[in-house]
């Protein structure tokens, strides 16, 4: 395979599923970890092309769903701060926090700035010495590469002027957690395919021998979802738990290193707040102790200050897999991408969103 279309053909999607069916005796509960393949799952029609045995159920793998409003209320505080300019990718800006979103705050007056890369930030502190330069570093082991180069470029460049507020999550430990629950139902998951071109596989051998439980890792198209499901239905129904690579033609055992020590050198590995979850141990990143100059919360001395979200939104066990977005007694009523209540709605890859906007039945 070599195209694009090749990973939506219909006719292979087609015959991964009726190997589905010949392989599925019973039923599975499967997870996919990432919003995109929530998104490709919702948006290809495949969950309702599924044998009946296989039950999808939604991972947690969407950096603005796990976001704490604790952390946006702090990325609209800077926002709203004499001479802040605030930058961020788009995903971010409707999201509520306890008051406001970003783009209330920007409607009110702020600068806040959508921006496609944390290097435009740097240019934008090199353009502007006069002001602070903030960028919201949200995102999972993929960006998070980016977000330190951009530390590094700032550094080089002797700018004082350009800080990170980080809420950089990571996966494996947030696969553990799940796992780890007393309540857990996941028995297989499809791992998140981009993640692993950064870090490699090395990670996920011990949870699969941890919790002897299958990890396929996966890519986003309709064929890749489909291909992944059916190997681990085949590891699951012949009682083996190992990790395989779907994705091989763009993962491969050692991802990318080179992008791991520019992470290195910028981040530590700390405890992290997942929105709904709550603390996972060892599951985000911080700015080293001696970038601290490049902190958005230790330059600005931001407040620490816990806030609930909206009792209403059951986002926490929506991103857990417990219950679906359908479930939610908000969902399509107080909720809806034009008002959200939580940011599962808000996001390109949050599954709320994602069962909004392609009609997944009630
Ligand atoms: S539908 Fe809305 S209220 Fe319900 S879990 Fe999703 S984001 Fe929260």
């Amino acid at each position: 395979m070599k195209f694009l279309s090749e990973y939506r053909d219909a006719g292979t999607v087609k015959k991964y599923l009726s190997e589905l069916e010949r392989v599925v005796t019973r039923e599975w509960v499967l997870m996919e970890v990432r919003g995109g393949q929530t998104h490709s799952l919702v948006k290809n029609g495949l969950l309702s092309l599924l044998p009946a045995g296989i039950r999808m159920v939604h991972g947690p793998g969407c950096p603005v769903c796990v976001t704490p409003l604790a952390l946006i209320d702090k990325a609209v505080y800077l926002a709203e701060r004499e001479g802040v300019i605030l930058c961020s990718f788009g995903d971010m800006l409707r999201v509520p926090g306890s008051e406001k979103s970003l783009l209330e705050a920007k409607a009110g007056g702020a600068d806040v700035r959508i921006l496609y890369s944390p290097l435009e930030a740097v240019k934008l502190a090199k353009q502007h010495p006069d002001r602070q330069v903030v960028f919201f570093a949200v995102g999972f082991e993929t960006t998070a590469p980016a977000n330190a180069l951009s530390v590094l470029h700032a550094q080089r460049e002797g700018l004082t002027n350009y800080a990170l507020l980080t809420s950089h999550v990571l996966v494996p430990p947030a696969m553990e957690a799940i796992l780890g629950d007393a309540q857990n139902i996941v028995q297989g998951f499809l791992g998140a395919g981009h993640v692993c071109t950064i870090m490699g596989l090395d990670e996920y051998y011990p949870i699969v021998e941890r919790y002897r439980t299958p990890i396929v890792v996966t890519g986003f198209e309709p064929v890749d979802m489909v291909h992944g499901i059916l190997m681990l239905v085949k590891q699951l129904e012949s009682g083996s738990y190992k990790l395989e690579n779907q994705y091989s033609r763009v993962v491969n055992e050692t991802g990318n290193p080179a992008a791991r020590q520019v992470m290195e050198r910028v981040f530590r590995v700390a405890d992290r707040e997942w929105r709904g979850i709550g603390v996972i141990p060892q599951s985000g990143y911080e700015l080293r102790e001696e970038l601290s100059g490049f902190d958005a919360n230790r330059k600005f001395a931001l407040p620490e200050t816990p806030v609930e979200t909206a009792s209403e939104c059951i986002a926490g066990e929506v991103l857990r897999g417990a219950k679906k977005p359908n479930e939610c007694p908000q969902f399509g009523k107080r909720c809806t991408p034009a008002k959200p209540l939580g940011a599962p709605m808000v996001s390109s890859e949050g599954a709320c969103a994602a069962y909004y906007h392609f009609e997944v039945a009630i």
